[in-house]
């Protein structure tokens, strides 16, 4: 890059991101062992996960159709035939001294996700997506505790061999913010998959590559078609041990900053791979980046080439989020931010769908996004945590529908002491005496009220307009509240003119 001084506005940001998805299966990608996390060390390994000398690895199936899903909703070309390769450094986590993964074939291919930017949709490429194996972890123990500053090194193998999907996109982001929309659409996918854990620690890792290019070596007017030869005169920095959407967002604006002050300032922006210190909010050099050839890839012979062409029509894969949303707002009315907390998740999405099929559309989103959402949220819950009790909340939105409590008590009483008691909704209103008042009740009480206040009914009869607040005063307190005040009030002017 020439060392001239530009304007900021002068410069386009250009990211594109490797992401790393732990899928969801009962075992491990080319051997038995669980996928659970352990506080164990080294608990579920055995010789294949270990790489001892003649073990050898089988295929995981489920994995496969974890892949074979994630390629169909990514709309990706899956190839009839799929071939894993092994890559070659070392590394401690890496007991065989090479991962297994895929290189020249991979799974999924040619893929797109449209994400929203400021209320746009835009596409995504994702140049490749492909089945590997996680590594083992390590743990940096004494001294700083950083990578670079501990004591020593602990090895734990229970993750290597955890199966993974590493998706790759084109360079297609020009900010931080639409790397982060991208990678929260992303993971609703992949929960509406049912192949990802986004609760699970270090189910999402993420690696970017950002660099910034001066506006005018684009070749093209469109400033998000960037030719080749701008992108490869371009230095970029790999920066790795990114986590989370959010993580990405700071990471990203992080090295954003720094790489534009650089250029400002005329010095050159290393080619290097940087580690984002999520504690001090910054990236720091690691070291030079490798080269593919570095890596000499050659074809893993112990596993045979994987024919896949079958299983893109056998497996099925449900309704995605965007495609949801949209039939949301054109199905029940609702208003964009509406369908998108609805169809956050697939059992949010289930539910409302649910309770909009018993119920008025409006009602069941007031009460599955804003109050039911609203209340998990500052819980710290999420609707899988009350898996076993929807039809509770579908009762209560019954009470609600049908006049038997007030909206009010079922969202500030019913619906809190459900979460916080764990109690049914029948059950706190019997407790708490709210159901609504039966007609013959009040008119009960509107009598008694007259008969016991003789001098408010002299007032009232004088022309005392404010003699019938107290009589409705005393009818709520008979009540106990549960009587509607206007009733009460039209109920008892009839009563005292008769
Ligand atoms: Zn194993
Ligand atoms: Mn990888």
């Amino acid at each position: 890059m020439t060392a001239q001084t530009v304007q900021q506005g002068d410069l386009v940001t250009v990211i594109g991101l490797e992401v790393h998805v732990q899928l969801e299966t009962d075992t491990k990608i080319f051997c038995g062992c669980s996928t659970e996390q352990s506080d164990e060390p080294n608990e579920n390994v055995c010789p294949v996960c270990l790489g001892l000398p003649g073990a050898l690895p089988v295929l995981n199936e489920a994995a496969v159709e974890a892949a074979v899903k994630i390629g169909k909703a990514i709309d990706a070309e899956i190839p009839e035939e799929t071939r894993f390769h092994r890559k070659n450094y070392y590394y401690p986590d890496l007991p065989k001294n090479f991962q297994i993964t895929q290189y020249d074939e991979p799974i999924c291919a040619d893929g797109d996700l449209e994400i929203s930017v400021e209320g746009e949709r835009r596409s995504v490429t994702i140049e490749r997506a492909h089945l590997e194996e996680d590594p083992g972890s390590l743990q940096h123990v004494g001294g700083g505790g950083g990578i670079d500053s501990a004591d020593y090194t602990l090895v734990d193998y229970n993750r290597a061999g955890t199966p993974l999907m590493e998706i790759v996109t084109a360079p297609d982001f020009r900010s931080p913010g639409e790397v982060r929309a991208f990678l929260a659409e992303l993971e609703e996918v992949l929960e509406y998959l049912g192949v990802f854990d986004a609760e699970r620690d270090g189910s999402l890792r993420i690696d970017a590559n950002l660099s910034i290019i001066p506006e005018e070596e684009i070749e093209s007017d469109d400033v998000t078609e960037i030719g080749p030869e701008a992108l490869a005169a371009a230095n970029r920095t790999e920066v790795k041990n990114i986590s989370s959407h959010k993580g990405a967002e700071k990471a990203l604006a992080y090295e954003e900053t720094r790489q534009k002050n650089a250029i400002q300032r005329g010095r050159a922006v290393e080619q290097e791979t940087r580690h984002w210190d999520e504690s001090r909010g910054i990236t720091v050099s690691m070291r030079s980046k490798e080269e593919e050839k570095d890596y000499r890839y050659f074809e893993e012979a112990d596993l045979p080439p994987l024919r896949v062409s079958g299983w893109k029509d056998e497996i099925s894969i449900p309704e995605l989020p965007a495609a949801r949303r949209e039939r949301f707002e054109d199905e029940y009315g609702l208003s964009d931010e509406a369908a998108s907390k609805l169809t956050s998740t697939k059992q949010v999405a289930d539910f409302y769908e649910n309770v909009a099929g018993e119920f008025d559309p409006d009602l069941a989103a007031t009460w599955v996004a804003d109050n039911l959402l609203g209340e998990l949220n500052y819980r710290d819950m999420e609707i899988t945590d009350i898996e076993g009790r929807l039809e509770e909340v579908t009762r209560l939105v019954e009470l609600v529908s049908e006049g038997e409590i007030t909206a009010k008590n079922a969202r500030e009483t019913v619906l809190r002491s459900m979460l916080d008691d764990g109690k049914a909704p029948d059950e706190i209103v019997e407790e708490e005496g709210l159901g609504k008042t039966g007609e013959d009740e009040v008119q009960q009480a509107v009598v008694e009220a007259v008969e016991e206040n003789p001098d408010a009914v002299d007032d009232y009869e004088s022309g005392d307009e404010g003699a019938i607040n107290f009589l409705v005063g005393q009818v709520m307190q008979k009540t106990g509240g549960s009587a509607d005040p206007g009733d009460v009030n039209q109920l008892l002017r009839a009563e005292l003119e008769s």
